[in-house]
């Protein structure tokens, strides 16, 4: 068995280790357009489920992520127009409890996926996955919501009218806390949550139209210009939902497949879910690999098309919320800011 994973990311990197269990004997080799050294410098926030879920690669790794990671968060706070906001139990208690650095993150699925036995290829940009189909058995494209072969799985792509600058303080904090604020006449939302002993990452939220002069208010705070040290830079996230998910021996996962709004946690719990949803077909499903792929696809767009539909419902509640927080009730921005259906 030759497989070759496109993108060294968390899921790339787990989907390599699972399918090193799987096949023992076979040959996984992952490329990754990055150096290995490059660093991507954000922070990450980790369900507990996903975890759970990186422990099956080995117990190891959990204990890897424990140790160079924060400890679990002990306050989550909201803060609305200066006011402390309590939250739900029930919205509390499915929120993310670890912080790390998603470069320490993949350090600790490198090691592990090494040590497993699988490649790693660094500075290897892959143009075409067509080109490795041929080669290899299975090819598993994991090359994040950029990804530059995104049409040819047809998505459904959201513009959200949202943009995002992020950043990081050298400096420890005990909570996970997300508040409303204006700056002037601004409204912008603000994440901020610990990702180590002594790091806390912080991501402002501000609707497209107000990006560029959001940009010259955080320049000119001289407490904004502790967590944007190169000043800050907004971007857009993307949305997407592939409706298709598999072609041939070639099958795409995590962001790849689907992008979701930014929301602390869902983004590598949804990647792991599929990966283990992919596992479980090529293990369980007989036939070829094309077949197993199929009824992955099959099975995936069921379960990504119920967690899409939350995506929607919260774009829309938080473009409410930055468009008209001055008439809303305390409630109904703490429901916006962080309400599921
Ligand atoms: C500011 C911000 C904060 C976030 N915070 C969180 C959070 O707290 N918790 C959470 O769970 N999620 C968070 N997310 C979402 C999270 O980043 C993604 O859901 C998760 O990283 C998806 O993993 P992935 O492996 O699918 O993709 P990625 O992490 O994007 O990895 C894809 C990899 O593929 C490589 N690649 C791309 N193209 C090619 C190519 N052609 N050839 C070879 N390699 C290629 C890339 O270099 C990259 O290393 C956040 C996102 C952003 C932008």
């Amino acid at each position: 068995m030759k497989i070759a994973v496109i993108g060294a990311g968390p899921v790339g990197l787990y989907a390599a280790g699972l399918l090193k269990n799987l096949y023992p004997g076979g040959r996984v080799h992952v490329y990754e357009k990055r150096s290995e050294n490059q660093l991507s410098g954000f922070g990450y926030t980790l369900h507990d489920q996903s975890l759970y879920l990186l422990r099956v690669l080995h117990p190891d790794v959990e204990n890897a992520i424990l140790k160079s990671g924060t400890f679990p968060f002990t306050r989550r706070t909201l803060i609305c127009r200066g006011n402390l906001l309590e939250l739900d139990p029930e919205v509390s208690r499915t929120m993310p409890i670890i912080g790390i650095e998603y470069d320490n993150l993949l350090q600790v699925l490198k090691q592990h996926v090494r040590q497993a036995g699988v490649q790693l290829h660094h500075e290897s940009a892959i143009a075409n996955p067509d080109e490795l189909a041929q080669e290899h058995d299975l090819v598993v494209v994991a090359n994040g919501a950029n990804s530059s072969f995104l049409e040819r799985f047809r998505p459904e792509k959201v513009d959200t009218g949202l943009m995002y600058a992020w950043g990081k303080l050298d400096a420890g904090f005990d909570e996970m806390a997300m508040s409303l604020d204006t700056a002037g006449d601004i409204p912008f939302v603000c994440h901020k949550y610990p990702i180590s002993q002594s790091a806390t990452a912080m991501i402002v939220e501000v609707l497209e139209a107000h990006a560029g002069q959001m940009t010259q208010v955080l320049a000119q705070s001289p407490e904004m210009n502790r967590y944007f040290m190169k000043g800050a830079e907004f971007r857009k996230i993307p949305l997407c939902l592939c409706d298709k998910k598999a072609e041939g021996n070639i099958v795409c996962i995590g962001d790849a497949a689907l992008a979701q709004y930014f929301a602390a946690g869902a983004g590598l719990y949804f990647g792991l879910m599929q990966t283990g949803l992919l596992f479980h077909q090529l293990d369980r499903m007989p036939g070829t690999i094309a077949e197993k792929l199929q009824a992955y696809n099959d099975k995936a767009r069921e379960f990504m098309q119920y967690q899409w539909q939350p995506n929607l419902s919260l774009i829309r509640r938080k473009q409410s919320l930055l468009k008209g927080h001055q008439d809303m009730t305390d409630e109904a921005i703490l429901n916006a800011m962080v309400a599921d259906e």
